[in-house]
C-alpha cells in the first residue's frame, strides 16, 4: 500500500498556531483522486489552450475581481491559519485581489506571438498542466505569482498549497472557479507525499515556491521526464552598513526586515553586517526600535509580530538563538529559550560564520549583527552562502561598488529587495531558478516555438 493510500480519507487539520484550536479540516487528495485531478487537468487543457490569449487573460481578470466580496474572510483565514497579524494578513488578501488582476493583464502582453526579422515567428505556447507547489508564509501571494501566469499562458493549473493553510488556498480556488472553466484550476491538498505524487505524476511543469530541500527533491523527481522547473527557493539575505550609512534608517530596516511576518519571509534580512566604526550606534538603535515591536495572538490589533506558524519552526529559531549564545554571540535584547508559539523580538550581536544563525535561514524574528573592519572581508562573508536571493546595503560613497559584487538575484541599495514595479523576483545560486514577475519571467511559463513561413 502506498503512503496516498494509506492516507485515504484522511483529514488535514489546519490549526491556529496562537492557540492550538482548529480552524477547519479538507480531505486530503488521495492516489485515486489525484488521479483523476491530473486527467481532467490534461482534458481541461486543450480548450483553454485554445482559447484566444485576450480571452484567457480577461476570464483571469473577471475571476480574481469576483474575489473581492472576500477580501475580508480570506485575511481572517490568513490570521488563523498561519498567525500573521492582521493588518498583514489584509495587505496580502486585498493584493491578491488587485495583484491578481493587473497581473492577468500584463502577462498577456508576454504571450502574443512575434514576428522577427527575416522569416521566423516565436510564439509563446501552453505548456501543458502546471503544478503550483506552494508554501505558508504568504499563502496566497505566492500562489498567486505562478498561478496568473501559467492560467494566462494557456496552461491548466493544480494548486498543491501548505498543508498549513489548507483553507484559504480552497476559498481562493473556489471563488476564481465560479468563472474560470471546470478543470482548468484544481486543487490537491496533503503534505510532502501528495506535493511529491503530484511531481511525479503525468503533469509537464512543476513551479515550486519553498525551501531549497524540497527544490532539490522536486528537481530530482522531474527529472526522468524533464519536466519544467521554476523554483523559488529559501534565502540567507545578508545586509551591509557601511560607515556613511544613515544609521537610523538602516537600524529601521533591520528591524523590519528581520521581523517582517514574524522574521517569516524568504526575504528577510537574516545577518547584519555593520562597519565597527558605527556599530555601537547602529546596535543601540537597533534595540530601541526592536524593543517597540509586540509579539502575541493576531486577535490583538495592536501586534506585530504573530507566533511562528508551528512547534517545528519554532524549535528551529530557538535552537539557532542558543546555537549562537552557546558558540559566544551577545543577547542584545529578547529571550534565550522562548516558549511556544511565541519568539519575542530578538537582538543578537557578535555572531560569526560557525553559527548557524549565520550558515543557514532562520525564519524568525532575530536581528542578527557583526562588525566588520574590512570592505573586502564583509563582501566576501556575505556572499559565502549557497543562497542568493536578496542583499541588501546601506550607505553613500561605497554602496553601489559593495552591490556591485554581491552574489543575489534582487540587491537594494539604501532600501529593500523586490519593490520594482514590473521586475522580476528572481533568486541566485541555490535560491533557485526559473522565476516570475516581468516579461522574461512570465515566458517561463510557455513553450517557446519558432515557426519559420
Ligand atoms: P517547504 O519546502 O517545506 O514546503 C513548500 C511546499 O512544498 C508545501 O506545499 C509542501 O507540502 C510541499 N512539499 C514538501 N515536500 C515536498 C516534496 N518532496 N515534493 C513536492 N512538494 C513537497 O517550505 P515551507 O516551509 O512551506 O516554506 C518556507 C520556505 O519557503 C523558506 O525556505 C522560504 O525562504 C521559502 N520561500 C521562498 C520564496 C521565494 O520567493 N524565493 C517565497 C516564500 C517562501
Amino acid at each position: 500500500m502506498t503512503d496516498l493510500n494509506r492516507s485515504s480519507a484522511q483529514i488535514l487539520e489546519s490549526i491556529d498556531p496562537s492557540n492550538g484550536e482548529v480552524v477547519g479540516s479538507v480531505a486530503i487528495t488521495n492516489e485515486a483522486a489525484l488521479k483523476t485531478i491530473v486527467e481532467r487537468a490534461a482534458q481541461a487543457q486543450v480548450n483553454w489552450g485554445q482559447r484566444p490569449l485576450h480571452e484567457r487573460s480577461s476570464l483571469v481578470q473577471q475571476a480574481y475581481a469576483a474575489l473581492e466580496d472576500a477580501e475580508e474572510s480570506m485575511a481572517m483565514l490568513i490570521s488563523r491559519e498561519m498567525g500573521k497579524d492582521t493588518r498583514r494578513a489584509g495587505y496580502e488578501a486585498s493584493g491578491t485581489l488587485h495583484g491578481g488582476r493587473y497581473l492577468a493583464a500584463e502577462t498577456a502582453k508576454a504571450f502574443a506571438s512575434q514576428r522577427l526579422a527575416g522569416n521566423s515567428e516565436i510564439q509563446y505556447r501552453p505548456v501543458g498542466t502546471v503544478a503550483v507547489i506552494s508554501p505558508w508564509n504568504y499563502p496566497l501571494a505566492m500562489a498567486n505569482n505562478l498561478i496568473v501566469p501559467a492560467l494566462v499562458a494557456g496552461n491548466s493549473v493544480i494548486l498543491k498549497p501548505s498543508e498549513e493553510t489548507p483553507l484559504v488556498a480552497d476559498m481562493l480556488v473556489n471563488i476564481l472557479n465560479e468563472t474560470l472553466p471546470s478543470g482548468v484550476l484544481q486543487i490537491a491538498h496533503g503534505g510532502g507525499d501528495v506535493g511529491e505524487a503530484l511531481v511525479k505524476s503525468n503533469i509537464n511543469m512543476v513551479a515550486f515556491t519553498g525551501s531549497l530541500q524540497t527544490g532539490r527533491n522536486i528537481m530530482a523527481n522531474a527529472a526522468p521526464q524533464l519536466k519544467r522547473l521554476v523554483m523559488e527557493l529559501g534565502g540567507n539575505d545578508p545586509m551591509i552598513v557601511l560607515d556613511d550609512a544613515d544609521v537610523f534608517a538602516a537600524a529601521q530596516f533591520a528591524v523590519a526586515s528581520s521581523f517582517e511576518n514574524a522574521g517569516q519571509m524568504c526575504t528577510s534580512t537574516e545577518r547584519v553586517y555593520v562597519d565597527e566604526k558605527i556599530a555601537e550606534q547602529f546596535e543601540q538603535a537597533v534595540v530601541s526600535i526592536a524593543s517597540q515591536y509586540k509579539v502575541g495572538s493576531w486577535r490583538d490589533s495592536r501586534v506585530n509580530i504573530g507566533p511562528l506558524v508551528n512547534a517545528k519552526q519554532h524549535a528551529k529559531v530557538v535552537s539557532h538563538i542558543e546555537d549562537a549564545l552557546d558558540k559566544g554571540a551577545t543577547l542584545l535584547f529578547g529571550e534565550r529559550k522562548p516558549l511556544l508559539p511565541f519568539i519575542p523580538p530578538t537582538v543578537i550581536s557578535n555572531i560569526n560564520p560557525t553559527m548557524i544563525i549565520e550558515s543557514e535561514e532562520t525564519f524568525g524574528p532575530v536581528v542578527a549583527i557583526d562588525r566588520f573592519g574590512s570592505l573586502d572581508d564583509v563582501i566576501k562573508r556575505a556572499n559565502d552562502s549557497v543562497y542568493g536571493l536578496g542583499a541588501v546595503v546601506f550607505g553613500e560613497r561605497n554602496a553601489k561598488k559593495v552591490a556591485q559584487q554581491l552574489q543575489a538575484g534582487m540587491i537594494g541599495i539604501n532600501q529593500g529587495v523586490g519593490a520594482g514595479g514590473d521586475a522580476p523576483w528572481v533568486g541566485a545560486k541555490q535560491s533557485g531558478f526559473g522565476f516570475h514577475g516581468s516579461v522574461e519571467g512570465h515566458r517561463q511559463f510557455a513553450q517557446v516555438t519558432v515557426i519559420n513561413h
